[in-house]
């Protein structure tokens, strides 16, 4: 046995943190925004014939670029996009990394604007890319004036814009996107918009920006509003170039048989995979409304997740939540907590374990 520390360890990565959300077996896990209702049995029943499929050619590698799968997703996104727009990874985290091992790297740099996603330092840190911030105005909105001057003052190679954005809830105007992207020309930069959240949220997607501006870059996952979270299936859309540059970072058949068959057997399925999103939503506002005659301030969410202030002690609200079976999330924030949106029934035992706390 050894240390970590003793470890010859790159010297950037010594003092971090792995990512690190708790996994935790209660009764009630409202902490990392999967859609708890499952796949439908019938829906099951097809995965399973096809994977038994899968599993019969599994002596053969996986088709590197998988044209089946890329071609389920873009009649899934829509919006006239072609197989050739489309590239899928084992869930947006690793669609990421390969932007960032493709785009970023020593001397780069990438702007993010927190509080947001937690794994974007953290892919820049796996990269050797400088990870650098802009600000949000207040409530956490992003305006393109205040994301423009972080970019022409950062000058970074990527941008990530969270769409909406993790752990906020918070929306992001396209204005912003197309600003975004329109201040990035100068640099030659890659703007991407991570959309994990999409299928929840009412404003327009930014793949609607997609024509005529080759340096944006879509990213979606089926882990989220898709209830497929276990099988880590993400992907993005973007100009055929950009893939073209991701095959040279990517792993040799990183997304095996099973994931590619699994996939595209639930994609046929889409709406049924979807069925809870109203749902689902109807909790998020539930819970909004609710929050605040129990002293709590929710920030509006175009997600299935909220995040609400007043909490003296985040970290003992956590712990006494938790004793009562009720896991959320402590994302950081002074004084904040997030929750995710799951049944009728989570909400409630949510809520009634809230109230139950001494305030
Ligand atoms: N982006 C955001 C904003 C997220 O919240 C998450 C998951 N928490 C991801 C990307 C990555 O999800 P996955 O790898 O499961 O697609």
């Amino acid at each position: 046995m050894t240390e970590l520390s003793d470890l010859p360890l790159r010297d950037e990565l010594r003092g971090r943190s792995p990512y690190g959300a708790p996994e935790l077996h209660v009764p009630v896990r409202l902490n990392v925004n999967e859609n708890p209702y499952g796949i439908p049995e019938a829906v099951v029943a097809d995965i399973v014939a096809a994977l038994g499929d899968a599993v019969r050619g599994a002596f053969r590698y996986p088709e590197r670029d998988f044209p089946e799968l890329r071609g389920a997703l873009a009649e899934y996104l829509g919006h006239g996009l072609s197989p050739e727009q489309i590239w899928a990874a084992n869930g947006s985290n690793e669609i990421m990394q390969q932007l960032l091992q493709a785009f970023g790297g020593p001397g780069r740099r990438a702007l993010g604007f927190p509080p947001t996603y937690s794994m974007y330092p953290i892919y820049a840190a796996g990269t050797l890319t400088e990870y650098v911030t802009g600000e949000r105005g207040p409530d956490w909105v992003l305006t393109p004036e205040l994301a423009v001057a972080a970019v022409e003052r950062e000058r970074p190679t990527l941008v990530l814009l969270c769409k909406p954005n993790n752990p906020t809830g918070t929306p992001l105007g396209l204005d912003v996107v197309e600003a975004v992207v329109e201040a990035s020309e100068a640099m030659n930069a890659i703007v991407v918009v991570d959309e994990a959240y999409a299928e929840f949220d009412e404003t327009p997607s930014a793949i609607t920006l997609l024509p005529g501006r080759p340096r944006l870059v879509v990213s979606r996952t089926m882990s989220k509003a898709f209830a497929f979270a276990g099988v880590r299936l993400g992907y993005l859309a973007a100009d055929p170039a950009v893939i073209d540059a991701i095959r040279l970072v990517r792993l040799p058949y990183h997304l095996s048989v099973l994931t590619q068959a699994a996939a595209v057997a639930a994609l046929r399925h889409a709406p049924e995979m979807l069925a809870q999103v109203e749902a689902i939503k109807a909790q998020r506002d539930r819970i909004v409304a609710a929050l605040p005659a129990l002293g709590y301030a929710p920030a509006p969410s175009a997600s299935n997740f909220v995040l609400f202030g007043g909490v003296d002690d985040p970290r003992a609200t956590f712990r006494a939540l938790l004793d009562q079976g009720v896991l959320i999330r402590d994302v950081g924030i002074p004084h904040h907590l997030r929750v995710t949106a799951g049944t009728p029934a989570e909400t409630d035992a949510f809520l009634a374990a809230l109230a139950r706390l001494e305030r």
